[in-house]
């Protein structure tokens, strides 16, 4: 623990600055310097994860390998820095109550009253340093989720406190994120309402020793010189983020201000080397460089909301720069798929994904959605209850069994194609208790996943309860239902595939999770190029 340097970024002013984006691409900086870097957060709700959470709420639940159901933040640390993330990486006040009351039970506090100050407060600094501990990271970086001043933020300001006075100068900073609000009417940035923030932090005790600054405007030198007077930083450690066109553009913004270079300085770490950043850059290249458009039709039921699917869209962009392709993505409301509109909303479409999702609303439309893609020869991809949707409209409309269902739909149904896992069924608690995180899955020689993904033995994170039912697999077979990935072990079906179709896949595991830039997924990348030929065959039909 001695050698590992500890940064901690916390928000001010709103919510939603991109704390999870600033701490991403400085870890990225100092990885391409050579750091060995994780980054942690840290969320103030009171549930133990976010995975009983609607993702209305706070978006996509993220899954790591270790089976942790956690916030999407960890999702951007994986994609920016190509290394796995843990159960150690996400931690919510819920569990760390529920740590502290367990040990409690335990008789663990020998008699003593427990207390926020210190039972609270050493577990949330306990799990700080556990990852330091290990001994394999530099650098960690804590990202505490909220803004400073809010009621639920404060155990976690003050492990801050504590640990940045034990830890030392050399060993310990803390970043504040905050937004300096440009009013037009006045035409000016406004730099009140940082020095306000920078002061409630003071009164808990920590003084900031960098500031990040978001805005839509430059940072003027008077601004900056304005800004390190009254929040009593360093001016080079006053740093303007300003709004970019993708979040992809943040570790080179970052870089250009000189972010890594002051946090190196102020922890007396190596900072002569410029960062290696020449794999990130090329992707930028390609990403910015687009040799033709196509559009993927998204078909999920939260998608009012973007950050339902987080990973699925960055996913796209990391496959779309592998094939040098701008992926236009339209999300269509599984809800508004009628008989009637389904043609004008989906014939259009190269590519057609059928999203995750969990209870009865939005089905209907899904199934329609898959049986449009199959008939119509257009590149479909069904993600987890996409894949499952996928198995009941084959089995409907191709097995003749119209009352095919999923038991989560309807637990009656004569045709369970999509049945419960037999572990499931005597579970009654909803938190942490799917099927989750990394299993491994053989895929079968010559099918298209075998192709896409050039090995034949996978490993996917999962995040579910319902499977394909194993009862109904020779007569989907025989059909032309191909299953072309199972579980080793158990023969769960993991992969479902129809050969007589330019690119029809169903994978009951989440791809997108272990999408990153250094590493686009190989699903996304096939199911592009299989949308890019649709796109040309399409241009094709319309010149002759
Ligand atoms: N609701 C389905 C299940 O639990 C699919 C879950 C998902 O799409 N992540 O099996």
């Amino acid at each position: 623990m001695a050698n590992t340097k500890y940064v901690f970024v916390t928000g001010g002013v709103s919510s939603s600055l991109g704390k999870g984006i600033i701490a991403a691409s400085l870890a990225k900086l100092l990885q391409a310097r050579g750091y060995r870097v994780t980054i942690q957060k840290f969320d103030p709700y009171i549930n133990v994860d976010p995975g009983t959470l609607n993702p209305y709420e706070h978006g996509e639940c993220y899954v790591t390998d270790d089976g942790a159901e956690t916030d999407l933040d960890l999702g951007h640390y994986e994609r920016f820095l190509n290394t796995p993330t843990s159960q150690a990486n996400n931690v919510t006040t819920g569990r760390i109550y529920q740590s502290v009351i367990e040990k409690e039970r335990r008789g663990e506090f020998l008699g003593k009253t427990v207390q926020v100050v210190p039972h609270i407060t050493n577990e949330i600094k306990e799990r700080i340093k556990i990852l330091g501990k290990t001994g394999n990271y530099d650098i960690v970086i804590t990202e505490i989720g909220g803004t400073v001043g809010d009621i639920e933020s404060l155990p976690y300001i003050e492990a801050v406190r504590q640990l940045k006075w034990e830890l030392g100068d050399t060993n310990a900073l803390v970043i504040h994120l905050t937004l300096i609000p440009f009013l037009s009417a006045a035409g000016e940035l406004k730099t009140k309402p940082t020095q306000h923030s920078v002061k409630t932090l003071m009164e808990s005790g920590i003084k900031a020793d960098i500031l990040v600054c978001r805005t839509e405007h430059e940072l003027s030198e008077d601004l900056r010189r304005k800004l390190a007077l009254f929040c009593n930083v360093k001016q080079e450690a006053v740093i303007e983020s300003i709004d970019a066109s993708t979040i992809y553009d943040v570790p080179n913004l970052m870089l250009e201000e000189g972010l890594d270079k002051v946090v190196l300085q102020r922890l007396v770490l190596r900072d002569d080397d410029e960062p290696n950043l020449d794999k990130w850059n090329s992707f930028l290249q390609r990403h910015k460089n687009p040799t033709c458009e196509i559009t993927v039709g998204l078909i999920g039921k939260y998608v009012e909301l973007q950050d339902s699917y987080k990973s699925i869209l960055e996913a796209f962009i990391h496959a779309g720069a592998a094939n040098e392709v701008k992926v236009t993505i339209e999300s269509i409301h599984s809800e508004h798929l009628e008989d009637q509109t389904i043609s004008q909303k989906i014939a259009h479409l190269d590519g057609v994904l059928v999203a995750p999702g969990f209870g009865e609303r939005g089905i209907a439309g899904k199934i329609k959605a898959v049986q449009y893609a199959r008939e119509h020869k257009i590149p479909f991809f069904g993600i987890c209850l996409g894949m499952q949707m996928a198995v009941i409209e084959f089995a409907r409309n191709v097995l003749n069994l119209p009352e095919a269902c999923s038991v989560e739909v309807d637990d009656k149904t004569a045709f369970p194609v999509i049945s419960l896992m037999e572990e499931q069924k005597t579970v009654t608690d909803m938190g942490g208790t799917m099927r989750l995180g990394a299993w491994d899955c053989k895929l079968v020689p010559g099918s298209k996943v075998a192709e896409a993904y050039g090995v034949e033995e996978i490993s996917e994170r999962h995040r579910h309860r319902y499977e394909y039912n194993n009862e109904y697999k020779e007569a989907l077979e025989n059909a032309g239902l191909q299953t072309t990935g199972m579980n080793p072990k158990t023969g769960l079906v993991e992969i479902i595939e129809i050969a007589d179709h330019p690119w029809f896949v169903g994978v009951q595991y989440h791809p997108e999770y272990k999408s990153t830039v250094a590493n686009p997924h190989p699903l996304f990348v096939a199911f592009v190029k299989a949308a890019v030929q649709q796109s040309t065959k399409k241009v094709n039909t319309k010149v002759s």
